[in-house]
């Protein structure tokens, strides 16, 4: 297989990417995917499901070869032979487990504004359903900047990539060339997507599988930076708060996007970034399936990031994307540190005023785990 050759044949067992790596320690890893991949052996579960998918192996490999891209083909290969386990259908679309589905039967669901504006906001599944706060922080300032846009919601539009993510590309492939369909008809010239997998999935995938979009795609952080240099969006309020920016993965390291959020940040009175760069940022716990996989686990990563953030004498984390928000608030529940996605404090900065629902967020999503997954535990519980 090309992908283990070319693992094998540069690298040098150096370990790096295990030092960065908070769910593998042992470089034997490398050798079972190696086995697995060219099918000379089975592997373990956990050697498949710990990855949080994160990138940060890649970044820290002097050969920019890292564990995850063995992982995933690995997961795809599984995929195929066992085919897919209800914590893997549960971000389906179509699948009678759907999450977004089940959250919507147990929780009212949001309805957006739809128009003809060439501006096309997208708050995919995450924003729809889980973080909802979040999605209308960011529609309460496209209405303040004027911006002549229109929303497209809901789970039937599911751009694909967290279930490619598990394994399955099905949605991708089956949602893909639908949703762009819609964005075209709806002849948008701007497609602004609220989560970091969303903007990877029409800016990097769906161009590389379905051709070129004719639409720009922005993930909403870039969005907002360019309203405020047009002077479209001015924050007034002084928020006084030294923040750390939690650099979501799939935006950072997966997309290369990072420098707009922080400057947002720098154009708030009173705000003082502490991380100017996403320089030894790392994953909140939640991606690659790890949040349902490992619950306890995965919030015990989330809470390495405030205890990061509290060592730069920070009162506030800032983030942008509902996973991070779902699990640094999940996990956060007894710290003093704040958390807010970007639009919420930008909101807060615009004289917007936010009614946060933590508790019940927390509460709906973990029923709707349960609902969806058999002999699903609570962090909690475990
Ligand atoms: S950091 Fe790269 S070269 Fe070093 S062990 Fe990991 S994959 Fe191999
Ligand atoms: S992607 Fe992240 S969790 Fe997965 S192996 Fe690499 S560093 Fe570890």
């Amino acid at each position: 297989m090309e992908v283990v050759e070319k693992h094998r044949s540069n690298c040098t067992e150096c370990g790096q990417c295990l030092e960065v790596c908070s769910r593998y320690n042992d470089l034997g890893l490398l050798d079972r995917l190696y086995g697995y991949l060219e099918g000379r052996a089975e592997i373990d579960s956990d050697s498949l499901l710990r990855c949080l998918t994160c990138g940060l192996c890649k970044d820290a490999c002097p050969e920019r070869l890292g564990i995850k891209m063995l992982i995933s083909p690995a997961r795809q290969k599984w995929v195929s032979e066992n085919g897919l386990t209800d914590r893997q259908t549960m971000v389906d679309p179509e699948a009678e487990n759907n999450l977004f589905r089940k959250i919507a039967e147990l929780d009212e669901t949001p309805e957006y504004k739809e128009g003809s504006g060439s501006v096309v906001y997208f708050p995919g599944c995450a924003g729809t359903y889980i973080n909802k706060i979040m999605a209308k922080a960011a529609i309460e300032l496209l209405e303040k900047a004027a911006v002549d846009y229109t929303v497209l919601s809901g789970v039937e539009y599911c751009c694909g990539a967290v279930s490619a993510g598990a394994g399955d590309p099905g949605p991708i492939h089956r949602n893909g060339p639908r949703n762009i369909e819609e964005i075209r008809k709806r002849k948008a010239k701007i497609l602004i997507t609220a989560c970091p997998g969303c903007f990877k999935a029409f800016k990097d995938i769906y161009p590389r599988i379905f051709g070129e979009l004719h639409f720009q795609v922005l993930h909403v952080s870039q969005y907002l930076e360019l309203l405020i240099r047009e002077g479209k969006l001015t924050p007034e309020t002084t928020l006084k708060h030294r923040v750390f920016y939690h650099d979501p993965c799939h935006l950072t390291r997966g997309m290369g996007v990072y420098r707009e959020a922080r400057s947002v940040l720098e154009h708030i009175q009173g705000t003082e970034l502490a991380n100017e760069t996403p320089e030894n940022s790392a994953c909140c716990g939640f991606g690659g399936g790890v949040r349902v996989n490992y619950p306890s686990e995965s919030l015990a990563v989330a809470s390495d990031r405030y205890r990061a953030a509290e060592k730069l004498g920070c009162d506030t984390i800032i983030t942008n994307c509902g996973g991070c928000m779902q699990n640094l608030i999940e996990a956060g529940k007894d710290e003093k540190i704040m958390v807010f996605d970007l639009t919420e404090y930008l909101s807060l900065a615009c004289g917007i005023e936010i009614k946060r629902e933590d508790s019940r967020m927390v509460e709906f999503v973990n029923k709707a785990y349960s609902l969806c997954i058999s002999s699903y535990g609570r962090p909690e519980d475990l």
